[in-house]
């Protein structure tokens, strides 16, 4: 019998050929279901079989197990708030009695020679929640994933998995993905911004709004305006006024480059009122060469899918906590003030919104967390509007009464939209409000029997050093400084900017300058990733983990795409980062003592030499700081995970645990565990990551990976 399974060739399988997988590769497990009598006594001989002392020892059985005993519950799925019926083996058992998948035809089942030979009662069939992305795709007649993934499952039954693919692939691949800054890419990405810089002249000239500074007078010629484009470009004012708000303008720019399909995806999302705002600055980064460097990752954040556009206007909220109604805990038991203003899911941790600009951002993410908060318009991209109100102040100190009288938070999270769309003025009343909100704590603590926590760490989260790094001023710069020295005075000993760079292609010179300077006003930065399906190929994030690590800045968390069917094509499933992790971030592993060593180098000098030095000093490629984890609705961030079952579709569904290492509210207590459906199966993952051009091979261990436990927290990010 021929043993070796070409991953590639399994995924387009259609439901005949795959069972004659099982046929052929995993004859024990194709007997059993042939010779129970019933799905009962597929169950009982199961258990059996996986119970055979023989496969004691092997990594898979618990999971085995724990789907078995899963098997026909029903659990309540968080994320979208709906009972499932867990039917993994039911599907299997049909499956592989060949139960004919059309609707119509649902309860019969069909023999080797094409006859109905038994119809099954209602009672019998599994529950419907199909995902239709996957169940009638377009690679067979009707859905495979589901017994893809179970076959990949029993096979580590006969073929355990070895140690997994040489973890140097790894590395080896960090050369695979262009930075900004590689000579080819920066010629390209030059190139680029020439040729959109020329559309921009033309744009000017057809400008109604004569009072802006960005305008021409009668008497320029074409390379004086072109020139003073130019100059306008290191300006960030002038990336926000020329941002590109519209469908064929995008198109435009990039040459008119985009298909047919993707335009109309685009029209739709404007019809159905999906803001678009692109800056020049971060356009230049796609290619619109045939053959040009891979923009993958960049061009999934700047274009709108398919399944974005049909779910926009009924996207639910992930972050259930972020709802916030007057004298009501939120889902993660806080009573918050009303408005949009404060955001809270941990006792220590409170997230500041302002009335500001800051409520918009230098582009509009398409997988963005916070979709469901442009869809009702509290984060937006009308400049004019967000101007901060005269009544602004007074709800600023407000809010400032809430942090005051709270006994456990000690950490401010400023974001948005994105911190640094606030001007430097509004920033300005912002720490200031901090510091005397952090003075008058510290004072009233004098006075208590057990004082409260009192403010030690301020954060600004922002991704202009990636959309707009123009932003990042001489004056930015001094504001950071002079507020890290006052405030350091007072007790605040923490100052983070945390930013969110996805790939090594957001790297530019700008950027780069961008970062440097704020390590030179004494603010640490810390990077999020959102592993997403370009960040998710092999060697990707490890190639900007090493280039942030050699520019200063540390890694923080890589994250899962959240959401539901508005981020599907750009999810990731969990199994992939499991998989990343163990080929991965191992590389980066600091020792005890190298966590002790490094977190006091950065506490003495936080400048951007610190962490090149310190991974030259112990032969280190970069420093895996960060944690991969998901944000679960209402309790926070985990990846305590294992799978307990599967849609038919084969996306699965896996049961977390809250986070035990750090505080939660009391909240916590009532919540048990928590159920969760994948946004996508592992197959249709897999296949498109051969639509990208990777080599799948690469990724075989990928099914293995069906439990995960949430890293440790790197001391430095502990307040
Ligand atoms: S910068 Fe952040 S908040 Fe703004 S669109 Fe991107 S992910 Fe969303």
């Amino acid at each position: 019998m021929n043993t070796s399974v070409r991953q590639r060739d399994i995924l387009y399988l259609n439901r005949e050929e795959l069972r004659n997988y099982y046929i052929n590769y995993l004859p024990t497990l194709y007997n059993i279901i042939m010779s129970s009598k019933s799905f009962e006594d597929f169950k009982a001989n199961l258990a059996i079989y996986i119970n055979d002392v023989k496969f004691s020892e092997l990594k898979i059985i618990p999971t085995l197990k724990k789907l078995l005993k899963s098997e026909g519950s029903v659990v309540y799925e968080l994320s979208q708030g709906r009972d499932i019926e867990i039917s993994t083996f039911r599907n299997l058992y049909d499956f592989i009695h060949n139960i004919n998948p059309d609707k119509n035809k649902a309860n019969e089942i069909i023999n080797s020679e094409g006859n109905i030979v038994e119809n099954k009662t209602k009672a019998n069939q599994p529950s419907e929640f199909v995902d239709s992305h996957t169940y009638s795709n377009k690679f067979g007649n009707s859905n495979t994933d589901l017994y893809i993934d179970l076959f990949y499952l029993f096979r580590q039954l006969e073929f355990p998995y070895r140690k997994g693919l040489t973890k140097k692939y790894a590395l080896s691949a960090l050369d695979k993905w262009t930075s900004a800054t590689d000579e080819d890419t920066k010629k390209e990405i030059k190139e680029n911004a020439l040729r959109i810089m020329h559309l921009l002249v033309k744009k000017i000239e057809q400008r109604k709004h004569k009072k802006s500074k960005y305008v021409f007078s009668s008497d320029m010629d074409e390379e004086t305006k072109l020139n003073l484009i130019k100059s306008w470009w290191n300006e960030h004012s002038f990336h926000l006024t020329m941002a590109i708000r519209e469908p064929d303008e995008l198109n435009m720019m990039l040459n008119y480059s985009l298909s047919d399909d993707t335009m109309r995806t685009l029209h739709e999302a404007q019809n159905k009122g999906i803001p678009f705002f692109v800056t020049p600055y971060y356009l230049s980064l796609l290619s619109i060469k045939e053959n040009g460097f891979n923009d993958y990752t960049v061009r999934s954040y700047i274009l709108y899918t398919p399944e974005l556009v049909e779910t926009f206007g009924e996207i639910k909220a992930w972050e259930k906590e972020d709802e916030v109604k007057s004298n009501e805990p939120n889902a993660a038991g806080w009573i918050l003030p009303e408005g949009h203003n404060i955001h809270r899911r941990y006792p220590e941790v409170a997230i500041l919104i302002p009335d500001t600009l800051g409520r918009m951002c230098g582009g509009l993410c398409a997988s963005c967390q916070r979709m469901y908060d442009f869809q009702n318009k509290h984060l937006n991209f009308d400049m004019e509007k967000l101007k901060p109100k005269s009544s602004w102040d007074r709800k600023l100190q407000e809010l400032m009464t809430f942090f005051e009288n709270d006994k456990t938070i000690k950490d401010v999270l400023i974001t948005g939209g994105d911190a640094f769309m606030s001007s430097n003025q509004s920033l300005k009343k912002i720490f200031d409000a901090i510091i005397e909100m952090a003075i008058r704590k510290k004072e009233a603590n004098k006075n208590r029997k057990v004082p409260y926590a009192e403010i030690k760490r301020i954060r600004l989260g922002t991704r202009l050093t990636v959309y707009l790094p123009m932003r990042i001023t001489d004056d930015l710069v001094d504001l950071l400084r002079d507020t890290r020295e006052r405030a350091s005075k007072i007790g605040i000993e923490s100052f983070v900017i945390q930013t969110h760079f996805q790939s090594p292609l957001e790297l530019t010179e700008e950027a780069k300058l961008g970062i440097k300077k704020i390590l030179s006003s004494g603010w640490i930065i810390t990077n999020q990733l959102v592993f997403n399906v370009g960040a998710s190929r092999i060697g990707h994030t490890t190639s900007l983990r090493r280039k942030l690590n050699m520019l200063g800045v540390l890694t923080y968390y890589t994250f899962i795409v959240k959401g539901f069917n508005e981020n599907h094509a750009v999810y990731a499933p969990i199994s992939r980062s499991l998989h990343e992790k163990a080929l991965e971030k191992v590389y980066g592993k600091l020792t005890k003592e190298e966590s002790e060593e490094l977190l006091s180098k950065i506490k003495q000098d936080n400048s951007d030499v610190v962490l090149p030095k310190f991974l030259l000093d112990h032969n280190l490629p970069f420093l895996a700081t960060d944690r991969t984890v998901l944000n679960l609705p209402g309790i926070g961030k985990s990846m305590t995970c294992s799978l307990i079952g599967y849609l038919p579709s084969g996306n699965r569904i896996l049961e977390f645990d809250h986070d035990h290492t750090r505080n939660h509210s009391n909240i916590i207590k009532k919540m048990g565990k928590i159920f969760i459906v994948e946004n996508k199966s592992i197959a249709e993952y897999l296949r498109q990551l051969v639509d990208l051009g990777e080599s799948i091979e690469y990724y075989r261990d990928i099914w293995q990976y069906t439990k995960g436990k949430t890293e440790k927290l790197f001391a430095f990010y502990k307040v």
